[in-house]
């Protein structure tokens, strides 16, 4: 069964605008599904009531088989669905550790040795080498990118939902960052991915939903998997 069921969801603005005009989406757990559309698609529309931050005008979603009512991001996350935006929300002046567990209830200098010890659990589990003790601000965009993913991470997410992560990047550091999607994959983590690069969606991803105009024009598995097997 899919870990998401999207099912002829609509949104309507204020403004009157119909950004979603029945778009249905079945996310099935341990894959990359990619998301793609032209700017105006209504992938933000989407992705901001996936992750919480909107609600539906009309539709449903099942999360893991029951109806999900999330009415904010945080209750999203707490029942296993995390969101990493474009912009991510780091703090350049903290830690690479403090940016990874900001938010955490309980004292980040209290639960030092033990964030340390899970900081570096979720380096080898991405594959990326950080060091807690650096300053965010001072990181390269493709680090900074992981240390938002590790955010993100750190909460034991199900699923999580990529908004655009390669933007910023340079093609070695996207290489590096769909290294990392992979290997989180094949351990169970499913995604949602994001980007108005077809090419780039081809390359990392298991399954592809296209919108356009607040319709699913096309839904199909991805040529370099055996999901349709
Ligand atoms: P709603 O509460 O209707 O779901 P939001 O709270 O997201 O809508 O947006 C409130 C207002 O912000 C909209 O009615 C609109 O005037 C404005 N707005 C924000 N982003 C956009 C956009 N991309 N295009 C047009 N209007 C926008
Ligand atoms: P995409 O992310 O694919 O570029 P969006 O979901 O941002 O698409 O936009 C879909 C449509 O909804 C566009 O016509 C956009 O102007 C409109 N829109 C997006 N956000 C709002 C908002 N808060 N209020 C009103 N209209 C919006």
């Amino acid at each position: 069964p899919p870990i998401l069921d999207v099912r002829d969801v609509h949104k309507v603005y204020r403004t009157g605008t119909h950004a979603l005009r029945g778009v249905s989406m079945r996310v099935r757990p341990g894959t990359v599904h990619g998301l793609i559309g032209a700017n105006g698609a209504g992938k933000s529309t989407l992705i901001k009531i996936l992750s919480g931050a909107q609600t539906v005008s009309d539709g449903e979603i099942a999360w893991r088989g029951e109806p999900a009512h999330w009415s904010s991001p945080s209750q999203a996350l707490a029942d296993g669905l995390a969101a990493v935006y474009q912009h991510m929300p780091l703090v350049p002046s903290l830690s690479v550790l403090d940016n990874v567990f900001l938010g955490h209830t309980g004292s980040v200098r209290w639960d030092r040795t033990r964030r340390t010890r899970e900081l570096a659990e979720l380096c080898d589990r991405v594959g990326y080498p950080l060091d807690g003790d650096d300053l965010v601000g001072d990181l390269s965009i493709g680090a900074r990118q992981m240390v938002a993913i590790l955010q993100a991470l750190a909460r034991g997410p199900a699923l999580v939902l990529l908004d655009e992560p390669t933007a910023a990047l340079s093609p070695s550091e996207r290489e590096i960052l769909f290294a990392s999607v992979r290997r989180l994959r094949d351990t169970g983590t499913t995604f949602i991915y994001v980007s108005h690069f077809l090419d780039e969606v081809l390359d990392l991803t298991d399954h592809l939903t296209v919108l356009r105009d607040g319709l699913v024009v096309l839904d199909a598995p991805t040529a370099s998997t055996d999901e349709a097997a």
